[in-house]
Order: structure tokens, then C-alpha cells, then sequence
């Protein structure tokens, strides 16, 4: 019997050419500058990555993609004169662009959502959040077998909105393309230039705590003074302002409409009715990045408009100025979505589980005849093998 997280051989070979055919007319991104960067690439059914490749053009690295059918695929963020030599100090790295990650269930209000799991070991499926071992039989192989919630989606998207006006404000960084990560979140990649791409860690850490608000001292911005006192003539925050005061500023006019110029600190405790909660605008004007992905000089990258093997969804383009709903995952962006399959389940689903805003209900054994966006994510999840279709 197949597990969760592990396809049939069925599956794997049905896998493979989907995403094969697909690699024929994809429509990649690839960074102009594509023969300084390593790529690398985890195939369908393995575990291990296969890095330190070099292509010298689309063409070469297109055939590599129809010919393996890789479930991952991933350039470097870094340049490096000798991209192909797997020792790290003799690859000679160039410098780095700038990339952000931000994953919809590290957010704040998204961390203890429920999600549906199935045990890899005992076959229990269920719904819990923030486990790591199966409440039937304990072993702690657990899949997790449904997409994220829009809202939770939606609260990324917003994050990723407010990094591109700090980056663009602040920063002077206005340049940068979006894109739907393939799976739970969304990454961001800044239009580097050579200032841009010399960043070491350190630079990048600082930038990531200015995002974050980390050591953030609100008197100081606010100009209270030590004694946190609210003088009369202390004014509120503007967006119009730099840096945190102009953050600070966004999130009370999101919170109470904008005021006036020249409002005080002690009118806007009036506006909102008593005493003012700091941790509360601070929190609305916070950027959460995952720090470790921003920071790394050396991190892979999904490459855009190649599948992400977790969902069977291609990393996307998305419109910073569009409306929000048009750039939150959908089931329309899948590849396969005008192809119809039939497979069997292998597992019970934990009740209905979403997948990419599609509900599916279904038991072990049985048969169900599927959309292509639904029937390739059971199948890279190992939830369904498919069946050959004599109608
Ligand atoms: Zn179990």
C-alpha cells in the first residue's frame, strides 16, 4: 500500500508526464544573468536534491525540465563565476539578490489554525493544529493534506502588499516581482542592483529587523520621551511621514480613518476611546518575513513558473495592484484543471478538506472522477492512485 507523501509508481509515472508535457510550452522567468547561477532540482520520487547543475540558456535548462520532470525545481539567489563546482568557496559568489518569503502559516493570526492531517504510519486522518505527532498511534510521520485557508492567504497578501511600500518608500527598492510560492505563502524578488547584491548577512538581518519591528523603541518614534507620558502637543503619526512614524501612520488611518494634520496624540485618544494599545498599531504596520530565506546569501529559489511538487500549482505572477481576490491561489491556475481524472483513494480525507478552494469529501476505496488541480495535489500528497478510465 502506498503512504501519504509518498506516490505509487502509478502515480509517479502519470506525475511525470503531466509535468513533462507541461514543461514544453511553460512560460519561465528566468533571471537575464541565468549562466552565473546554480540550479538545482528534486525529481518525483526522490528525496535528494541534485545540485550544482549550470545551464547556459532557457533552451538547455527547458530540456533538463521536459526530460526529468522534476517535482522542485531552483535557481540560486546568488551569481557565482564557477556555478557548477560543488565546492561552495571555490564557486567564487558574485553577490546575491535580494528575495523574501513570506509563508501565510507563520503568520500570527494563521499559526493555530486547524489543518487536516493524515498519520503516514497508522492511516488516521484528522484535524488539529500545531501537532507533530498522531494522536492514535503517536508516530510523528504526519502529511498535511489541505491547501491554507483564503483568509489566512489573504493576511500573507497583505503582508507581501506592505513590504513592497516599505521596500519602495523607505528603501528606494520600488522594483521587485511577486509571485505565488506554489504552496502556502508568497516570495518577493527585489530588482537588485550592484549595491543591492553586495548586502552581506548582516545588512540583510538589519533590513529584516526594520521590516519586522525588531527592537523597535515606540517612545523614541513617537517622541515620548522615557516616561512614556503623553504630552499635549505631541503629534500622530502620518503616512506621509519616513519610516516608522509613516508605518505607524498607515495603520492608524486604517484603523480610524485618516485625520487631519496636526492631530495630537491626546485627540487620537479620544478618537479611539481611552487609552492607546501601541503593540496594536505596531502589529498592523509589521512585516513578517520569514528572516532565514531574506538573510541566506546562498538560498535556492523555486523557480518562477515551474510546479511546486507539494501541490502540483506553478509558482505564479501576481499583480501587486490587482484586486486581492485575483491574486490569492485558485484552482484555475493549475495546468491540469482542463483535464479530467479518475483514481481511487487510498486514505480517508479528515471530513471535507479545501484544496486550492476546492472542497473534497472522500473514503478510502473510493472512486471519484477529478478535476486535474484536484487530482494532481492527491496524487504528489499520496492520498490517491489513478485509475485507468475506461469511459
Ligand atoms: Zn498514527
Amino acid at each position: 500500500m502506498s503512504r501519504p507523501g509518498q506516490s505509487s509508481q502509478a502515480a509517479t509515472r502519470l506525475l511525470r508526464s503531466l509535468f513533462s508535457d507541461y514543461y514544453r510550452g511553460a512560460r519561465l522567468e528566468l533571471p537575464p544573468d541565468m549562466e552565473k547561477r546554480e540550479f538545482a532540482f528534486q525529481y518525483l520520487g526522490s528525496h535528494t536534491y541534485h545540485r550544482h547543475l549550470s545551464f547556459r540558456d532557457e533552451k538547455s535548462l527547458r530540456g533538463h525540465l521536459v526530460s526529468k520532470a522534476p517535482a522542485h525545481a531552483y535557481y540560486s539567489s546568488a551569481l557565482f563565476l564557477f556555478p557548477e563546482i560543488p565546492n561552495m568557496e571555490e564557486k567564487k559568489r558574485l553577490g546575491s539578490d535580494l528575495i523574501f518569503d513570506i509563508d501565510a502559516d507563520d503568520l500570527p493570526q494563521c499559526t493555530a489554525v486547524p489543518r487536516a492531517y493524515v498519520c503516514l504510519s497508522c492511516g488516521h486522518a484528522f484535524r488539529a493544529s500545531g501537532v507533530n505527532r498522531c494522536p492514535r498511534c503517536g508516530s510523528g510521520e504526519l502529511e498535511n493534506v489541505d491547501t491554507l485557508s483564503q483568509d489566512c492567504m489573504a493576511r500573507a497578501l497583505e503582508n507581501l502588499r506592505r513590504l513592497h511600500r516599505v521596500l519602495s518608500k523607505d528603501l528606494g527598492l520600488p522594483r521587485a516581482r511577486a509571485y505565488f510560492s506554489g504552496s502556502r505563502g508568497y516570495h518577493l524578488h527585489v530588482e537588485c542592483d550592484d549595491r543591492c547584491r553586495s548586502m552581506d548577512s548582516e545588512d540583510r538581518r538589519e533590513l529584516v529587523d526594520y521590516l519586522k519591528g525588531t527592537g523597535l523603541e515606540i517612545e523614541r518614534v513617537l517622541g515620548l520621551g522615557s516616561r512614556r507620558r503623553l504630552s499635549k502637543d505631541l503629534l500622530v503619526p502620518q503616512p506621509s511621514e519616513p519610516g516608522w512614524r509613516g508605518r505607524l501612520g498607515e495603520a492608524i488611518a486604517l484603523a480610524h480613518g485618516s485625520l487631519p494634520l496636526g492631530t495630537t496624540l491626546a485627540q487620537l485618544e479620544e478618537i479611539a476611546g481611552g487609552r492607546l494599545d501601541w503593540e496594536v498599531y505596531v502589529e498592523r504596520a509589521r512585516v513578517h518575513v520569514d528572516e532565514k530565506v531574506t538573510i541566506d546569501v546562498h538560498r535556492l529559489v523555486r523557480i518562477p513558473g515551474s510546479i511546486n511538487g507539494k501541490t502540483g500549482l506553478p509558482v505564479t505572477r501576481v499583480d501587486l495592484e490587482a484586486a486581492p481576490e485575483e491574486a490569492l491561489p485558485q484552482c484555475s491556475w493549475s495546468p491540469f484543471r482542463e483535464r479530467v481524472f479518475l483514481v481511487k483513494m487510498l486514505h480517508d480525507t479528515p471530513g471535507p478538506i479545501s484544496i486550492f478552494g476546492e472542497t473534497l469529501r472522500a473514503r478510502r476505496g473510493q472512486l471519484l472522477r477529478l478535476d486535474g488541480c484536484v487530482a494532481a495535489y492527491l496524487l504528489l500528497k499520496g492520498l490517491a492512485e489513478p485509475v485507468a478510465d475506461k469511459s
